[in-house]
């Protein structure tokens, strides 16, 4: 398949990952008239209760990853710790969509930041460390608050510790040891927002409006549109978002998240080069979902205007309580289909107008 090409009806789509989040694409794709093919190691992925196929192998099986992407038509990912090696592996058959440099630049912290400052764009002062010493001497630099984050494999607050103390800098040190690690200035944020925004193939970029995100323990609960933010700082947001997708020649929907600070200055906190929690609002409050905008930008499909035509607030529901959805009458409800309710995982969500 050539670059521009434009997927027939029918064609199917390759999904590495099968969480929550390649369901939903999974489910846009089919809305399409595509088919799915799911790859994901646990036979119980969520995806593979609503795709035509599914394999169950390891990201470093290369035998399983050539035959899956030999049945497919093009090949995209719904999380960031997918290994780049898988991608190459991939790109050697098939297109994958969003680029192996996308995925890179995204999935280290430390490689995040260099993009972000070789392109002007603010983010937090940080410094890198990996011994003990080098951690704890980060406050010299930095002052405290500190947060310590491992420069991978971290999503949901987790491999990330606030600390305010020396004390509590050298016990993190402990535990940090060894491990390649950026730490950041705590920020006193005023909120913060995200810009979910997608690239297709001939360069054509297009937003939602940004969301201001509610998080607790790095965990979101609640994304509201419209934020409560100034027009300027709207278009700002969007102009960086902007910036980064043409840079990566990304192609797809990626995640920017921003903390405002108090003197209304944006700096960017993370990427997700994929579609993102803080856009599930766009089920109910755009004519084109995240889902269907990623689906069509790698399908070769026009995409959306990112326009919104209700004002929404996303609620993320964690853990037992997702059985809560089931009461509701007034909200778009959407259970990903987990056996395990544990704390704090990611169950289900609703969307209600307000
Ligand atoms: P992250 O995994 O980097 O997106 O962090 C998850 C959440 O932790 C963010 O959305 C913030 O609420 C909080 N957080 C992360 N880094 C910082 C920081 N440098 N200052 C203040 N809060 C932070």
């Amino acid at each position: 398949m050539s670059k521009n090409n434009k997927l027939s009806i029918g064609s199917v789509i390759g999904i590495l990952g099968g969480g929550q989040l390649g369901r939903m694409l999974s489910i846009s794709a089919s809305q399409l008239g595509f088919k799915t093919h799911i790859f994901d190691p646990d036979p119980n992925a969520p995806a593979k209760q609503v795709t035509n196929q599914s394999s169950t192998y390891q990201y470093s099986d290369k035998e399983a990853l050539e035959k899956f992407a030999n049945n497919v038509d093009v090949i995209t990912f719904e999380f960031e710790n997918i290994p780049v090696e898988t991608i190459k592996i991939c790109q050697s058959i098939k297109n994958v969509f969003p680029n192996a440099k996308s995925l890179s630049t995204c999935q280290n912290r430390n490689a995040e930041k260099r993009f972000l400052n070789d392109l002007n764009i603010p983010s937090t002062s940080f410094v890198t460390a990996k011994s003990f010493s080098e951690i704890v001497n980060s406050i010299d630099v930095l002052g405290l608050p500190l947060v310590l984050k491992t420069s991978r494999f971290g999503y949901d607050g987790k491999g990330q510790k606030v600390v305010y103390s020396r004390k509590e800098i050298e016990d993190a040190a402990i535990k940090f040891n060894g491990i390649p690690t950026i730490i950041e200035k705590f920020v006193d944020f005023k909120l913060e927002i995200s810009i979910i925004i997608c690239r297709d193939m001939s360069g054509k970029v297009a937003a939602f409006d940004p969301a201001e995100n509610l998080h607790q323990d790095g965990i979101l609960i609640e994304s509201k549109v419209p934020a409560n933010i100034p027009f300027s700082l709207a278009s700002d947001a969007i102009l960086i978002a902007s910036k980064i997708v043409t840079s990566l020649k990304y192609v797809g929907v990626m995640g920017v998240e921003f903390f405002v600070t108090k003197e209304n200055e944006l700096l960017v906190n993370e990427i997700a080069p994929r579609v993102h929690n803080s856009g599930h609002w766009t089920q109910s409050g755009c004519l084109i979902s995240q889902f269907e905008q990623h689906i069509r930008a790698i399908s070769g499909w026009p995409i959306g205007s990112g326009k919104r035509h209700s004002n929404i607030l996303m609620q993320n529901l964690l853990g037992a309580h997702v059985q809560e959805l089931s009461n509701n009458s007034d909200s778009s409800v959407n259970i990903y289909g987990k056996d395990e309710p544990r704390d704090g995982r990611k169950m289900g969500h609703k969307n209600c107008i307000f």
